[in-house]
This record gives structure tokens, sequence and C-alpha cells, in this order.
């Protein structure tokens, strides 16, 4: 590389949940995850689910309620219109305390990130990612914080993904802009043996394969939603599940056959096992 010239940085998703970003505290923990990232030489892309569970101002649940209040019938467009405004609120305030903390980042809605679904107002599917913005972001050094759960069909309409749907736009993200990996933080330290909510005995598993993980969540644990297991495996995109505010490697999960050579081993150095690579650099 000639002097002068930037180092490339690959791309590294980064999803955070609903009580990763519920207060001041939480996201400033995630600030450190997105300037570790940053120290480390990659390109956070940052994706954000509504702050807060049930209760909360803005959670999912909490707009959902608000629309229940009036009426039944609600048109399925209304309900994901309204709905898609949590992730929004969310992105916004995520996107201004990485700048108050001297990270250049801007927010983007589903539509601007170029995620296009299918009109299936509810349970959308995406059909492709168009990251044209995402990439002028990139590469003019900024850190792109993306409202999850939520994408556009062809013809402009807002949809939403299903409920814990954020962890999909994750891994359609990070298979459209060919990351590194896809890091799922949450306020569980990885995929356990169990829901430790139910069974205090759960154990953290250091890796599991694509296909068991994709079968804990069609039976129920919601610790990752499916589609996003799929789209990862079929993208061959590696996801790590692990704790915000937490230096713990969390759980690696990959196709069968990596297992054995990559137990356990954190993303800490940059590996380039992609195309597709950033030439700005962050200010930190
Ligand atoms: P987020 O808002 O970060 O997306 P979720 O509530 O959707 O978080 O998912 C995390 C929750 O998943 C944990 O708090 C935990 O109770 C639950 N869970 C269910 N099964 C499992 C499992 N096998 N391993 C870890 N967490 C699990
Ligand atoms: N906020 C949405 C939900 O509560 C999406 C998500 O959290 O992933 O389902
Ligand atoms: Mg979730």
């Amino acid at each position: 590389m000639e002097k002068g010239q930037v180092e490339p940085r690959p791309v590294l998703v980064q999803k955070f949940g609903g009580t990763s970003v519920a207060t001041a505290e939480k996201r400033a923990q995630v600030t450190g995850h997105v300037r570790q990232a940053l120290q480390q030489g990659f390109a956070p892309v940052i994706v954000v689910s509504a702050m807060g569970r049930a209760g909360a101002p803005y959670a999912t649940d909490t707009l959902l309620g608000l629309v229940k209040d009036i009426a039944q019938d609600t048109p399925a467009r209304s309900l994901d219109l309204i709905l898609s405004c949590g992730e929004i609120i969310s992105a916004v305030i995520m996107a201004e305390t990485l700048r108050a903390a001297g990270i250049p980042a801007a927010p983007f809605t589903g539509a601007q990130a170029g995620i296009i679904t299918n009109g299936q107002f509810g349970s959308a599917r995406v059909l492709r990612i168009q990251p044209e913005r995402l990439w002028q972001a990139l590469d003019q050094g900024i850190v792109p914080v993306v409202a999850g759960f939520q994408g556009v069909t062809e013809t402009g309409e807002v949809t939403t993904l299903g409920r814990g749907g954020s962890d999909t736009t994750a891994a359609a993200l990070g298979v459209g802009l060919r990351a590194v990996e896809v890091q799922i933080f949450t306020d569980v330290n990885g995929v356990m043996t169990a829901d430790p909510r139910l069974e205090p005995n759960a154990r953290t598993l250091q890796t599991i394969s694509y296909r068991e993980v994709m079968e804990m969540a069609q039976l129920g644990a919601k610790v990752i939603h499916p589609r996003a297991v799929e789209i990862a495996m079929e993208g061959r995109v590696p996801l790590r599940v692990l704790a915000t505010g937490s230096n713990n490697p969390g759980t690696l999960i990959v196709d069968a056959r990596e297992i054995s050579h990559r137990a356990g081993e954190p993303v800490t150095h940059v590996e380039i096992r992609s195309d597709r690579v950033v030439r700005a650099v962050t200010q930190m």
C-alpha cells in the first residue's frame, strides 16, 4: 500500500436489540462497541430495534397498543407504518448518541437503507438490498445507523418483517454489504442451552451451526429470528450473538463444517474475507 493511502476497512454489522438501546447507560455501552469496532479497523454498520420492551414509550408493543385502543380492524398497511416508527426513533437517537461521542453517524430508515421487500405487511420478506446510500455514507467515514424490522416495497409502501425482525435486517445487510460478520447484541451472553428465564442453569454455547440454531428459533427460542439465520446461512455470513456491555465473545453461528476450527475465536483482528472494503476513516 502506498504512503498516505487509507487502509481498507471490512464491513461489520452490529445489531442492538430493544433493551440494548433502552437507556442512556445502555446506549453508552453501544457506543463503546462501535468505537471498538472502528479501532479494530472495521467499518461498522449499526442496526437498532425500537427502544425498550412493552411499556416503554416507543416500544413496538406500545405503538401497537395506541392503535388497538382505537380499533381492532386497523389495516395491516397502517399498522406497519406506525410500527416502523419505533425503530426510526431509535436510529435517530443512537446516531445522535454516536455523534455526541465524536463518531460521525447518520440514521437511515429501512427504505433509505435500500431494504426492498414484498408487500406482505406484518411479515414481509426481503427481496433484495440496494445499499448505495449506505456505501456512500461508509465511503465518507460515516457510521450508518439503520432502523431495523422494516423495509419498503417496489411501490413505496412501508413494511415490517415480523416480530423480532431487526435480526433479519442485520442479516440481510450483512449479506448485501458482504460483511465479515453480523453481531447480534442482546441481553444474554449468547445462544444458551435453554431460555435462561426458564432454566437458570442454562449454559452459553461457544459455537452452534446455522441449522441447529434455526431449529431452536423455529421451536420458539426468540434469541434470534429464524429468518435471519436462514439469510445468513444462504449468504455465508457468520453470525455472532453476544451481550451488550460485555467483552465475552458470545456464540458464533457458522456452518457445521467450520465449527471445529473457529470455536470461540473472537473477531479482534481484521480478517478480510470480503471483496468490498471501505476506504474512509472515521474519526474517534
Ligand atoms: P432483543 O430485544 O435484544 O432482540 P430478545 O428478547 O428478542 O432480545 O431475545 C433475547 C432473549 O431471548 C433473552 O432475554 C432470553 O430470555 C431469550 N431466549 C430464549 N431462548 C434462548 C436461548 N436458547 N438462549 C439465549 N436466550 C434465549
Ligand atoms: N421491535 C420489533 C419487535 O419488538 C423488532 C425487533 O425487536 O427485532 O418485534
Ligand atoms: Mg429479538
